[in-house]
Protein backbone atom coordinates (compact mmCIF):
# COMPACT_ATOMS: atom_id res chain seq x y z
CA UNK A 1 0.00 0.00 0.00
CA UNK A 2 1.78 3.55 -0.84
CA UNK A 3 0.17 7.31 -0.37
CA UNK A 4 -0.61 9.37 -2.81
CA UNK A 5 1.85 12.22 -2.79
CA UNK A 6 0.89 15.24 -1.62
CA UNK A 7 -1.32 13.55 0.68
CA UNK A 8 -1.89 15.23 4.27
CA UNK A 9 0.62 14.43 6.32
CA UNK A 10 -1.70 14.21 9.57
CA UNK A 11 -5.07 12.80 9.69
CA UNK A 12 -6.94 13.94 12.69
CA UNK A 13 -10.30 11.12 14.04
CA UNK A 14 -12.42 12.87 16.27
CA UNK A 15 -16.30 11.99 16.96
CA UNK A 16 -18.60 11.38 19.74
CA UNK A 17 -17.90 9.05 22.93
CA UNK A 18 -18.65 5.14 21.75
CA UNK A 19 -18.81 5.98 18.33
CA UNK A 20 -16.35 3.35 17.84
CA UNK A 21 -12.82 5.22 17.51
CA UNK A 22 -10.91 3.22 19.42
CA UNK A 23 -12.20 0.09 17.81
CA UNK A 24 -11.80 1.39 14.47
CA UNK A 25 -7.81 2.31 15.39
CA UNK A 26 -7.04 -0.84 16.94
CA UNK A 27 -8.67 -2.23 13.16
CA UNK A 28 -6.82 -0.05 11.63
CA UNK A 29 -3.39 -1.06 13.27
CA UNK A 30 -3.83 -4.54 12.42
CA UNK A 31 -4.56 -4.07 9.16
CA UNK A 32 -3.11 -1.13 7.67
CA UNK A 33 0.49 -1.54 9.57
CA UNK A 34 1.80 1.18 7.53
CA UNK A 35 -0.33 4.04 9.22
CA UNK A 36 1.11 5.47 11.81
CA UNK A 37 -1.30 5.52 15.17
CA UNK A 38 0.00 8.25 17.48
CA UNK A 39 -0.49 6.96 21.44
CA UNK A 40 -1.53 9.06 23.51
CA UNK A 41 -0.91 9.89 27.13
CA UNK A 42 -3.37 9.73 29.98
CA UNK A 43 -3.95 9.95 33.34
CA UNK A 44 -7.05 7.47 33.43
CA UNK A 45 -6.70 4.30 34.58
CA UNK A 46 -6.27 1.31 32.08
CA UNK A 47 -9.43 -0.92 31.14
CA UNK A 48 -8.82 -4.61 31.67
CA UNK A 49 -8.07 -5.59 28.26
CA UNK A 50 -5.78 -2.43 27.24
CA UNK A 51 -2.06 -2.58 27.12
CA UNK A 52 -0.04 0.25 28.32
CA UNK A 53 2.14 1.82 26.05
CA UNK A 54 0.20 -0.07 22.54
CA UNK A 55 -3.21 1.53 23.36
CA UNK A 56 -2.20 4.88 25.86
CA UNK A 57 0.64 5.79 27.93
CA UNK A 58 -1.07 5.75 31.02
CA UNK A 59 0.72 8.26 33.44
CA UNK A 60 0.11 10.04 36.65
CA UNK A 61 -1.31 13.56 37.29
CA UNK A 62 1.97 14.76 38.51
CA UNK A 63 3.73 13.46 35.28
CA UNK A 64 1.24 15.00 33.21
CA UNK A 65 1.68 18.30 34.74
CA UNK A 66 5.61 18.42 33.95
CA UNK A 67 4.86 17.23 30.45
CA UNK A 68 2.37 20.19 30.10
CA UNK A 69 4.72 22.02 31.46
CA UNK A 70 7.98 21.00 29.04
CA UNK A 71 5.27 22.17 26.49
CA UNK A 72 5.48 18.23 25.34
CA UNK A 73 1.95 17.78 24.21
CA UNK A 74 1.00 18.89 20.48
CA UNK A 75 -2.51 19.16 22.07
CA UNK A 76 -3.88 18.26 25.25
CA UNK A 77 -7.09 18.44 27.07
CA UNK A 78 -9.42 17.23 30.29
CA UNK A 79 -11.93 14.69 28.62
CA UNK A 80 -15.62 14.17 30.41
CA UNK A 81 -14.63 16.49 32.89
CA UNK A 82 -12.31 14.43 34.00
CA UNK A 83 -9.10 12.49 33.00
CA UNK A 84 -6.44 14.15 30.78
CA UNK A 85 -5.48 13.20 27.64
CA UNK A 86 -2.79 14.61 25.19
CA UNK A 87 -1.15 13.72 22.28
CA UNK A 88 2.79 13.68 22.24
CA UNK A 89 4.41 16.33 20.23
CA UNK A 90 7.90 13.66 20.17
CA UNK A 91 6.43 10.65 18.88
CA UNK A 92 4.03 12.98 15.78
CA UNK A 93 7.68 14.82 14.62
CA UNK A 94 9.38 11.50 14.42
CA UNK A 95 7.28 9.70 12.27
CA UNK A 96 6.94 12.62 10.42
CA UNK A 97 10.49 12.79 9.91
CA UNK A 98 10.37 8.90 9.08
CA UNK A 99 7.57 9.86 5.88
CA UNK A 100 5.01 8.53 7.40
CA UNK A 101 1.34 9.73 7.34
CA UNK A 102 0.55 10.14 11.11
CA UNK A 103 -3.31 9.52 12.57
CA UNK A 104 -4.66 10.81 15.88
CA UNK A 105 -7.45 9.88 17.70
CA UNK A 106 -8.40 12.55 19.77
CA UNK A 107 -11.36 14.19 21.38
CA UNK A 108 -13.15 17.97 20.09
CA UNK A 109 -11.22 20.00 21.88
CA UNK A 110 -7.49 18.54 20.80
CA UNK A 111 -8.94 18.53 17.68
CA UNK A 112 -9.72 21.78 17.22
CA UNK A 113 -6.14 23.07 18.81
CA UNK A 114 -4.31 20.64 16.26
CA UNK A 115 -6.30 22.99 13.69
CA UNK A 116 -5.36 26.03 15.49
CA UNK A 117 -1.68 24.95 14.96
CA UNK A 118 -1.53 22.09 11.64
CA UNK A 119 -4.14 23.56 9.74
CA UNK A 120 -2.61 21.82 6.92
CA UNK A 121 -3.93 18.65 8.90
CA UNK A 122 -6.72 16.33 7.39
CA UNK A 123 -9.93 16.77 10.00
CA UNK A 124 -12.53 13.51 9.48
CA UNK A 125 -15.36 13.08 12.04
CA UNK A 126 -16.68 9.58 12.79
CA UNK A 127 -20.23 9.64 12.90
CA UNK A 128 -22.89 7.04 14.10
CA UNK A 129 -25.28 5.59 12.18
CA UNK A 130 -27.70 7.12 14.45
CA UNK A 131 -28.41 8.81 18.27
CA UNK A 132 -30.11 5.27 19.26
CA UNK A 133 -27.26 3.45 17.82
CA UNK A 134 -24.71 5.53 19.89
CA UNK A 135 -26.59 5.29 23.07
CA UNK A 136 -26.88 1.48 22.79
CA UNK A 137 -23.27 1.45 22.14
CA UNK A 138 -21.90 2.88 24.93
CA UNK A 139 -24.56 1.06 27.38
CA UNK A 140 -24.14 -2.25 25.68
CA UNK A 141 -20.41 -2.14 26.39
CA UNK A 142 -20.56 -1.47 30.08
CA UNK A 143 -17.08 0.01 30.93
CA UNK A 144 -18.45 3.19 32.50
CA UNK A 145 -20.87 3.81 35.53
CA UNK A 146 -24.40 5.26 35.11
CA UNK A 147 -23.04 8.75 35.96
CA UNK A 148 -20.12 8.57 33.67
CA UNK A 149 -22.45 7.43 30.29
CA UNK A 150 -24.62 10.16 31.13
CA UNK A 151 -21.93 12.58 31.29
CA UNK A 152 -20.57 11.07 28.27
CA UNK A 153 -23.39 11.45 26.31
CA UNK A 154 -23.93 15.07 27.17
CA UNK A 155 -20.36 15.59 25.72
CA UNK A 156 -21.21 13.42 22.99
CA UNK A 157 -24.40 16.26 22.10
CA UNK A 158 -21.89 18.67 21.59
CA UNK A 159 -19.50 17.06 19.63
CA UNK A 160 -22.06 15.72 17.38
CA UNK A 161 -23.15 19.69 16.92
CA UNK A 162 -19.65 20.62 15.88
CA UNK A 163 -19.48 17.77 12.98
CA UNK A 164 -19.62 20.96 10.26
CA UNK A 165 -16.32 21.74 11.41
CA UNK A 166 -14.50 19.01 9.86
CA UNK A 167 -13.10 18.11 6.42
CA UNK A 168 -15.29 14.68 6.21
CA UNK A 169 -17.36 12.81 7.91
CA UNK A 170 -17.75 8.85 7.59
CA UNK A 171 -20.70 7.11 9.06
CA UNK A 172 -19.17 3.89 11.05
CA UNK A 173 -22.29 1.51 9.82
CA UNK A 174 -18.93 -1.63 9.74
CA UNK A 175 -16.35 -1.38 11.09
CA UNK A 176 -13.95 -2.92 8.02
CA UNK A 177 -15.89 -0.43 5.50
CA UNK A 178 -15.11 2.59 7.69
CA UNK A 179 -11.61 1.31 8.06
CA UNK A 180 -10.90 1.53 4.39
CA UNK A 181 -12.76 4.69 3.65
CA UNK A 182 -10.79 6.62 6.44
CA UNK A 183 -7.24 4.94 4.96
CA UNK A 184 -8.26 6.12 1.47
CA UNK A 185 -9.36 9.54 3.00
CA UNK A 186 -5.59 9.48 4.02
CA UNK A 187 -4.20 8.94 0.74
CA UNK A 188 -3.41 5.25 0.55
CA UNK A 189 -4.02 3.88 -2.98
CA UNK A 190 -4.14 -0.20 -1.79
CA UNK A 191 -6.26 -2.30 0.20
CA UNK A 192 -3.87 -3.87 2.54
CA UNK A 193 -2.40 -7.39 2.46
CA UNK A 194 -5.69 -8.54 4.36
CA UNK A 195 -7.96 -7.27 2.34
CA UNK A 196 -6.26 -7.75 -1.05
CA UNK A 197 -8.72 -7.77 -3.91
CA UNK A 198 -10.70 -4.85 -2.17
CA UNK A 199 -10.02 -1.71 -3.21
CA UNK A 200 -11.08 0.71 -0.24
CA UNK A 201 -14.83 2.57 -0.71
P1 LIG B 1 -11.43 6.80 26.32
O1 LIG B 1 -11.34 7.11 27.78
O2 LIG B 1 -12.79 6.24 25.96
O3 LIG B 1 -10.28 5.96 25.81
O4 LIG B 1 -11.28 8.17 25.52
C1 LIG B 1 -12.06 9.26 25.87
C2 LIG B 1 -11.90 10.35 24.85
O5 LIG B 1 -10.57 10.88 24.89
C3 LIG B 1 -12.15 9.92 23.41
O6 LIG B 1 -13.02 10.88 22.83
C4 LIG B 1 -10.79 9.98 22.79
O7 LIG B 1 -10.86 10.33 21.41
C5 LIG B 1 -10.16 11.10 23.56
N1 LIG B 1 -8.70 11.09 23.47
C6 LIG B 1 -7.87 10.03 23.41
N2 LIG B 1 -6.59 10.41 23.30
C7 LIG B 1 -6.61 11.77 23.24
C8 LIG B 1 -5.59 12.76 23.10
O8 LIG B 1 -4.40 12.49 22.99
N3 LIG B 1 -6.00 14.05 23.11
C9 LIG B 1 -7.31 14.41 23.21
N4 LIG B 1 -7.61 15.71 23.17
N5 LIG B 1 -8.29 13.51 23.34
C10 LIG B 1 -7.95 12.20 23.36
Amino acid sequence: MSAVPGSPAVTVLAGPTSVGKSTLSRFIRTHYPEVHFSVSATTRPPRPSEVDGVDYHFIEPARFDELVAQGAFLEWATVHGTHRYGTLRSTVDAALAAGKLVLLEIDLQGARQVRATMPEAQFVFLAPPSWEDLVSRLVGRGTESEEEQQRRLETAKIELAAEQEFDVSIINDELDRAAAELVARMGFTHASPQSEGQLPK
